[in-house]
């Protein structure tokens, strides 16, 4: 637990970074729109239905791959409708994992495009210029780019010096025991939690009551602190 512990801290930097005026949720009215059911047939893909939803197939993930990023290529367009400032983010998936910078790089998109997400046009480029990349990694290769702080092969991190969102793989791949096997809203909590860092949100946020959803920026993998679980930036107060 010491290592979680000492994860706490691993997505702040430590002393001045690029200062950036942090971007903002999503107005939405209240109440805040529901995801729309679940309909249609099973994807076919070993996807099953747990917690309302369509989960991914768990991937079990190695402590190593091959220890050097490959950058999804092409590039996608913010979805219609989409406001607030124009951001380049830029997605790589380690060498040797079993997922591919395709497949991430589509699901990256979707969160960071959801209505429910931060109120910026995030646009997916392969080349520079481009605000932070988005990197999904080994638990060992994300403990090298997090230093140096020490993630224990237990968390993910955004790393402002290297502008570089590393997101563990295996905690990608099968969720935390946080979300109590909901993956699909564990992943999509992960990158708001780590973009939102990226966009000028350096610090944490405390859950305000008990049984409240979570705010997006409190660390979600080690503790709800007695919220619920929510990934999304507009589902919380303040
Ligand atoms: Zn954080």
């Amino acid at each position: 637990m010491l290592a979680v512990a000492a994860a706490a801290g691993s997505c702040l930097g430590p002393g001045p970074g690029p200062e950036t005026r942090p971007v903002a949720r999503q107005a939405l009215p209240e109440p805040p729109p529901e995801p729309p059911p679940v309909t249609g047939p099973a994807p076919g893909d070993g996807s099953f239905f747990a917690h309302g939803r369509w989960q991914p197939r768990p991937v079990r993930v190695a402590d190593a791959a091959g220890g050097r990023y490959v950058t999804a290529r092409g590039r996608a367009a913010p979805p219609p409708g989409a406001g607030g400032p124009l951001v380049r983010y830029l997605v790589q998936v380690e060498e040797g994992l079993p997922i591919t910078p395709r497949r991430f790089a589509a699901e990256v998109h979707r969160v960071l495009g959801d209505p429910r997400g931060w109120a910026a046009r995030f646009q997916r480029v392969d080349r520079p210029p481009y605000a932070f990349r988005v990197a999904l990694s080994s638990p060992d290769l994300t403990d090298r780019m997090c230093l140096p702080w020490r993630t224990g092969g237990r968390a993910s991190c955004y790393n402002r010096f290297r502008r570089l969102a590393a997101i563990n793989a295996r905690l990608w791949g099968r969720g935390s025991p946080t979300y109590r096997g909901d993956i699909a809203s564990y992943r999509e909590y992960v990158i708001n939690h780590e973009v939102g860092h990226a966009l000028g949100h350096h610090g944490h946020a405390a859950c305000p009551r008990p049984g409240e959803p979570a705010p997006v920026m409190v660390q979600q993998t080690l503790t709800l602190q007695g919220c619920r679980p929510n990934p999304w930036p507009a589902l919380t107060g303040g």
